[in-house]
């Protein structure tokens, strides 16, 4: 394995210069090795973490689970047969990461506990140097892959730090502690409270849910694939080809819906219906049902969600305002004694935490060129950060699977590595007058959609700017993310960068 440079640079060793580094061994960083291998890019994959699988390595609470099918939620170049539901659990996800990876035969070029703490451009070298915890490393590209949700938020709570009992984040379970019998306070309604919820509200002596606005929640349909589907898809690989179509076509409906009120209220009156098959008691009821257009925060499935907080351990308060030792006060001043606290609050997504480790051709970092605001043509280049790609960039979520957007991604950074190593291209920058006026088309198409229609949520950045939907349809950007247009962009030609750096 390669080191760091050497103290005495006399003494140390040339260092390799990879074509490519990626960062992050998720479905981005992996999918994109897999594109690399198939195209000959030698490349080197940094994952810090001490296996590989980004969100379905670190998010193993009860339940844990995709919320879009597996069909589609998967790779287009790997299908898997025998996903045991509609909705696969982490678990089988997780381990999907793994066969692919290897059945692919990228796991050779990937390495284990290497995290990134810095990527510098070495304008001089015309080179990306990443310093990580494991030593130096050398690159012409980059590839960011570490993931919109890796980094967990907890919020500021007043006199949180005099909490006397357990606490800990959904996406850092603490599975050594047995929640049978305890008095627990879930904060947070979103994605991973409602699929977690349902699990733990059975154990516990007492369950207050912490819940600031209510989320939008359809129901699923999440039958188990029988051996015989799973067989007919294994057999004729078309049928699952055609699930996955079918599946993509209809969440560009529900995205093509959310824009007319008339289809917006038919959803939302699904969503009704949902709250009450699942809850009989009207104040619980009316608690329930959010007061924003379904749509603006992420829309969530469940089928036992409502039934869980109907439940007579399970009490439904407003958001938490404070902590005094054992106790937890929510915002209607309610309160109640607690041996847990579990925090569902998601994730640094409007703001990616990996700005402020990227120091482009200014020599500031990303994060303090974005300013909390962040922006990158197409989603996948910031300005000031040549040769080097975000996947899962600002502006590129919609209502879809993450592999649309990612598929999307890896065509246009594969062609234009590509592009770069056919012409001779040592650097490919953003173009600044043309981000501006990319951004302004993003803005404004945003101001007309669901996400731009009032509530908060982890789409908006400090500001209120929407920093994290892509307003169009996945056609569209699949087909401006379909190749490299080196007209758009400020490429520089010269001979090729070194292959070591003394
Ligand atoms: C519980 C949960 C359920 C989800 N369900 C869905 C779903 O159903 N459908 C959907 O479309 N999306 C879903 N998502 C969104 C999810 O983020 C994406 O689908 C996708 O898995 C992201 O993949 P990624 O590779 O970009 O990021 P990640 O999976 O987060 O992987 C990033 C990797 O980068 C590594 N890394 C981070 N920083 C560094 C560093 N400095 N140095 C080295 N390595 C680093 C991390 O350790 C991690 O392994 C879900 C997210 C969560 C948390």
């Amino acid at each position: 394995m390669e080191q760091a440079a050497a103290p005495d640079p006399a003494q140390a060793p040339a260092q390799r210069v990879y074509p490519v580094i990626v960062v992050g061994a998720g479905f981005a960083g992996l999918g994109m090795a897999i594109q690399l291998r198939q195209a000959g890019i030698d490349f080197l994959l940094l994952e810090k973490g001490t296996e590989i699988g980004g969100v379905w390595r670190d998010n193993n609470y009860p339940g844990c689970g995709c919320d879009v099918p597996s069909a589609l939620y998967s790779y287009s170049f790997a299908p898997n047969p025998g996903w045991s539901r509609f909705f696969a659990q982490q678990g089988e996800i997780k381990d999907y990461t793994r066969r692919t990876a290897q059945a692919f035969g990228v796991m050779d070029r990937v390495r284990l506990q290497h995290e990134l703490l810095a990527a510098r451009w070495v304008g001089d070298q015309k080179l990306w140097r990443l310093h990580t915890s494991a030593g130096v490393y050398w690159a012409q590209f980059v590839v960011m892959a570490s993931g919109p949700m890796h980094v967990p938020v907890l919020p500021p709570i007043k006199g949180l730090d005099t909490f006397t009992g357990v606490h800990f984040h959904s996406a850092r379970w603490d599975h050594g502690y047995d929640l049978r019998g305890k008095r627990v306070a879930v904060i947070g309604s979103g994605a991973s409270a409602i699929q977690f919820v349902p699990h733990i509200a059975p154990l516990v002596e007492r369950l207050t849910l912490f819940q600031r606005t209510a989320p939008w929640v359809l129901p699923k349909f999440d039958p188990p694939i029988s051996k015989r589907w799973q067989g007919i898809f294994q057999k004729y690989p078309w049928t699952q080809r055609l699930l996955r179509t079918v599946l993509y076509l209809q969440f560009e409906l529900l995205n093509a819906s959310l824009s007319y009120p008339a289809l917006l209220k038919r959803i939302q009156a699904q969503g009704l219906k949902n709250i009450a098959r699942g809850v009989k008691d009207a104040t619980l009821r009316a608690r329930l049902v959010p007061d924003y257009s379904i749509g603006c925060k992420r829309i969530l499935l469940s089928n036992t969600w409502y039934r869980a907080l109907a439940k007579p351990q399970v009490q439904v308060v407003g958001g938490v305002a404070e902590v005094q030792g054992h106790k937890v006060i929510s915002s209607n001043g309610s309160s109640c004694e607690v041996d847990a606290l579990i925090f569902a609050t998601g994730f640094e997504v409007a703001n990616p935490p990996i700005a402020s480790r990227i120091v482009g051709l200014s020599g500031t970092t990303l994060a303090a060129q974005w300013q909390g605001s962040p922006a990158a043509y197409l989603g996948t280049m910031a300005q000031d950060c040549p040769n080097l790609f975000l996947t899962f960039g600002p502006n590129l979520y919609t209502y879809s699977s993450a592999f649309v957007i990612l598929e999307a991604q890896f065509k246009f950074i594969l062609s234009a590595i590509t592009t770069a190593r056919r012409k001779n291209i040592a650097i490919i920058a953003v173009d600044p007058a043309r981000l501006a006026s990319y951004n302004s088309q993003v803005q404004g198409a945003l101001q007309t959609t669901v996400w731009n229609s009032g509530c908060s949520s982890y789409f908006l950045d400090h500001s209120g700017r929407n920093t994290t939907n892509w307003p169009w349809t996945t056609f569209t950007m699949r087909r401006r993310l379909g190749r490299f247009l080196e007209k758009h962009f400020v490429t520089e030609t010269c001979s090729p960068p070194a292959q070591n750096i003394p």
